[in-house]
């Protein structure tokens, strides 16, 4: 976080650095949401074709994982990657990762479509690339191709790009772009009268598992919303993936031992010190 924020700042007239002039961490924080049953972090902004998240850093555009990692973890070692332990590539979960080498990684794919072949489909460059025309594709088949099942909640992750959290894709018969759980609402359920909403049993707008939304009101929407305390307040130690307690929070704060020390008393990195004694994290205490 230390090295980067700064460099991110120093990018002249770059409107979307002072927009996200916030510390990396947060901003990792921000646009993920953490899924309770697998301790996947969700990544909530765009995404590649290879369903892995993309965050802005400067001028370039890396992999949200990565990205993640510095945050939480600090550099990446020249010729080294960013791999998953949980195989859902929008994962930004620094406990899901682990560094590696490319020979690594594509063992573990393989290792990983052996161990899942049933219950995991293909979510590899194959699946997204443009050799397969979905077009061919019947709406379940392109639904399907384009998702990831979490065994745990049983989500389909949407893989492609998304906005505010949801998936976006062309409908075919339409010409125009929709939200990629109304087009699974489409595909597996038929069409949606005029008026209502397709909403989420499962509160994670990417999912596009037909058995996890149902048709509602605009006022269903908003009541939903209400009871599943959407936007509820995962600050501090509240948040699923919270390393530390408020209290030990204000132990660090108040001090004054080396960070290198503090860090290895809390098992944390020495960037989060820095992050918690600048109030960058943990700002509301
Ligand atoms: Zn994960
Ligand atoms: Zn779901």
């Amino acid at each position: 976080v230390t090295s980067l924020v700064p460099k991110l700042l120093s990018v002249p007239g770059f409107a979307q650095a002072k927009r996200d002039g916030l510390p990396l961490i947060e901003r990792i924080d921000r646009m993920s949401m953490p899924e309770p049953n697998s301790g996947c972090w969700i990544w909530l902004g765009t995404g590649t074709r290879t369903g892995h998240g993309a965050i802005r850093l400067g001028r370039k555009m890396v992999g949200a994982h990565r990205a993640s990692w510095l945050a939480h973890r600090g550099s990446v070692p020249n010729g080294l990657h960013v791999l998953h332990s949980c195989d859902v590539p929008c994962c930004v979960n620094p406990d899901h990762l682990h560094l590696g080498t490319a020979k690594q990684n594509s063992e573990e794919v393989a290792a990983r479509n052996r161990r899942r072949s049933g219950a995991w489909r293909s979510t590899s460059s194959v699946a997204m690339s443009n050799a397969v025309d979905r077009r061919a594709m019947s709406p379940q088949q392109r639904i399907e191709s384009l998702s990831v099942p979490i065994p745990e909640c049983g989500c389909w992750i949407f893989l492609g790009a998304l906005r505010l959290g949801y998936g976006r894709l062309k409908n075919h018969k339409t010409g125009r772009h929709e939200s990629t759980h109304r087009l699974s609402w489409q595909a597996y359920r038929g069409a949606i009268p005029n008026g209502a909403m397709v909403l989420h049993t499962c509160d994670t707008p990417s999912c596009v598992n037909p058995d996890h939304l149902f048709l509602g009101t605009q006022s269903d929407n908003m009541a939903d919303r209400q009871r599943k305390g959407r936007n509820p307040d995962v600050r501090g130690e509240n948040h699923p993936g919270a390393k530390l307690k408020a209290s030990q929070v204000l132990e660090i704060r108040a001090s004054a031992r080396p960070r290198r020390e503090l860090a290895e008393l809390y098992a944390v990195s020495k960037e989060l010190i820095t992050a918690i004694r600048n109030r960058r994290v943990w700002r509301h205490i």
